[in-house]
């Protein structure tokens, strides 16, 4: 069995916040759930995936807190460690907060979304409210900034300048999706860029989605096609299903070669010219639109 790097679930579609560059603006309203039965299957096979961590995610996770309350006892039951990304909202009160977290048994990481669209929604001083509960409890923190320009990173680096010094700052540009369709995002040329592409990605951070459809990777589930995609858990067995990663030509290859491994992809295609010419927002911008239409299995 290929080793995987960890698994990733979209336990909820609902949060009240309406961030210009969200990737489920379509859905937050829909206040759909995962079904326990698959967060628990998904659970159930991690031993056998060979993986210690489980990250939670949403729409917001703490939104729908008491499925949240229940999907960390079965993970924490099961000797699992447990992340979560959210934006942080319900540290708005400190003491509100430090309680909440209190009532989730093993969470050991949390990613505080927070870039100058969370800032519309969710203010400064209530992120930094969500660092100084983890801290305390020493759970390990950091940050997470989607920023469609150099600018805009610089400015969420320099209202979190005294924190960068002790926790991770990430920034990186957000999959034109969503409403960040409708964002002035800053593109590269794919020929100007393409041999500075990274060797690794979260490519093998498999992701299962809210109706239990499972990916490679969580952006592979913003692409419109099949793309790293490997089964449906009310479908099929985990067994089966996470299996798919061994007999997946993309996937093997991508998890080889990481988004440099693209320009190889693209040699041997005749159309290559024409994607060198295209603009992209990021490395998984543009691994998506080649990987969609290129072949993997002779690579
Ligand atoms: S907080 Fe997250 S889920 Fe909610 S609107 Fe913003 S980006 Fe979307
Ligand atoms: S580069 Fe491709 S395989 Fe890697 S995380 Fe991005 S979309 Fe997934």
């Amino acid at each position: 069995m290929t080793k995987l790097k960890g698994i990733m679930l979209n336990i909820c579609s609902t949060c009240h916040m309406h961030c210009k560059h969200c990737s489920n603006i379509h859905t937050l309203r829909d206040r759909k759930l995962m079904d326990i039965a698959i967060a628990e299957k998904c659970i159930n096979e991690m031993d056998a995936l060979g993986l210690e961590t489980i990250t939670l995610v949403g729409g917001e996770p703490f939104e729908e807190f008491e499925h949240l309350r229940i999907i960390c006892e079965a993970a924490y039951n099961k000797g699992k460690k447990i992340r979560i990304i959210t934006n942080g909202f319900w540290a708005y009160d400190i003491n509100d907060g430090e309680e909440k977290l209190s009532m989730l048994p093993g969470v050991s990481d949390i990613v505080l979304s927070s870039d100058l669209y969370h800032l519309e929604f969710v203010s400064e001083s209530t992120v930094r409210n969500a660092v100084n509960i983890c801290k305390k409890k020493n759970i390990s923190i950091s940050i997470h900034a989607v920023c469609a320009n150099k600018e805009d990173a610089k400015k969420v680096k320099e209202i979190y300048k005294d924190l960068g010094k002790y926790i991770l700052i990430n920034t990186g540009a957000p999959m034109p999706i969503g409403a960040a369709k409708d964002l002035d995002i800053e593109r590269f040329k794919l020929r100007d860029r393409i041999n500075r592409f990274s060797k690794y990605c979260s490519i093998g951070n498999i992701y299962v989605d809210i109706n239990g459809n499972v990916y490679g990777c969580c952006n592979a589930s913003l692409a419109v096609d099949d793309f790293l995609f490997n089964g449906n858990l009310l479908e099929k067995s985990p067994k089966e299903v996470f299996g798919m990663v061994d007999k997946d030509a993309k996937f093997q290859y991508l998890q080889k070669n990481g988004p440099r491994g693209l320009k190889n992809v693209l040699a041997a295609n005749e159309n290559r010219e024409l994607f060198f010419d295209k603009e992209y927002t990021c490395e998984c911008d543009a691994c998506v639109d080649i990987s969609k239409s290129m072949k993997y299995k002779d690579l």
